[in-house]
């Protein structure tokens, strides 16, 4: 374990938040102390585990590195795309959202970067050519992307600010970043605390607001960024499941339907349990 300072202001002026647990994977009984920064408001894990000890808190089930990207997301990214571009995705997982840009975008040159071996494995077989390493290890030129994806990864990474920093140099000046993140301000986290199913203990090292994210990115390098609400009820069901049952659980339809339009209001009001940003420098 390792003790540090906020990633975002420097400053070693936390607030104790919680106690969370591993309530998803079981891979411990371990409880993780999540702080709040005093001077900025950035929320993590302190202590949290060294990098090299993740690797014990991703176990092969991991659901990410088979199946990715929900649904939201992909029908996010079904804008309309220049063509002969480059884009690349970080975090790419098994391919999923680079095979649904290169199904509507023949001309665009696809890139990936992820972390599993596996996950590397499947997406290299899809015909990607992907980096297995972090953002750092692709060494990508300056100036080289047209958009760059990071989708559920920035808060799994040790230094979010200096991965940020990295995109800002390899994306081109008219270039955009196109994030997605849990939010910590929302209102099943509220509600249901440490059993919120975002925390994601440890695995999610850091959790953003959209002032703490909109302040990383502007020190990072980008100048405009608008950040908005995913409307899903997913989250708060699967959070109201393990707080009442401590495990996963189906809902009939029906539930889904009725918890629509109160998450399409959440997200309207910025506490909803998912946010993405569309970022420029
Ligand atoms: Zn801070």
């Amino acid at each position: 374990m390792e003790n540090i300072a906020c990633n975002l202001c420097g400053a070693r002026n936390e607030q104790f938040l919680f106690y969370g647990y591993d309530i998803d994977y079981h891979t411990g009984e371990e409880q993780f102390r999540l702080v709040r920064c005093v001077s900025c408001g950035l929320v993590y894990i302190n202590p949290r585990p060294e990098e090299k000890e993740m690797k014990n808190y991703y176990p092969d089930s991991y659901r990410p590195h088979h199946t990715k990207h929900t649904k939201e997301s992909l029908f996010y990214y079904q804008e309309p795309l220049h063509p002969e571009r480059r884009v690349l995705d970080v975090g790419c997982g098994s391919g999923e959202l680079l095979e649904s840009i290169a199904e509507r975008e023949k001309n665009t040159a696809l890139y990936g970067v992820d972390i599993d071996e596996r996950a590397v494995a499947a997406s290299r077989a899809s015909g990607f050519p992907v980096i297995h390493g972090t953002l750092f290890d692709a060494h990508y030129p300056d100036s080289y992307f047209d958009e760059i994806h990071m989708i559920h990864m920035l808060e799994h990474v040790q230094d979010p600010k200096a991965v940020l920093r990295e995109a800002a140099r390899i994306l081109k000046p008219a270039g955009v970043l196109k994030i997605e993140v849990p939010n910590f301000h929302n209102i099943s986290r509220i509600i249901f605390g440490n059993k919120w199913k975002r925390l994601d203990m440890p695995r999610h090292l850091y959790h953003f607001t959209s002032r703490t994210l909109t302040v990383m990115l502007q020190r990072a390098g980008f100048s405009r960024s608008t950040v908005t609400g995913i409307a899903s009820p997913k989250y708060f069901l699967q959070s109201f499941a393990f707080w009442w049952q401590g495990k996963k659980q189906s809902y009939p339809r029906f539930v889904w339907y009725f918890f629509t339009p109160p998450a399409r209001l959440a997200a309207l009001l910025g506490i909803s349990s998912t946010m993405r940003a569309v970022v420029r420098k």
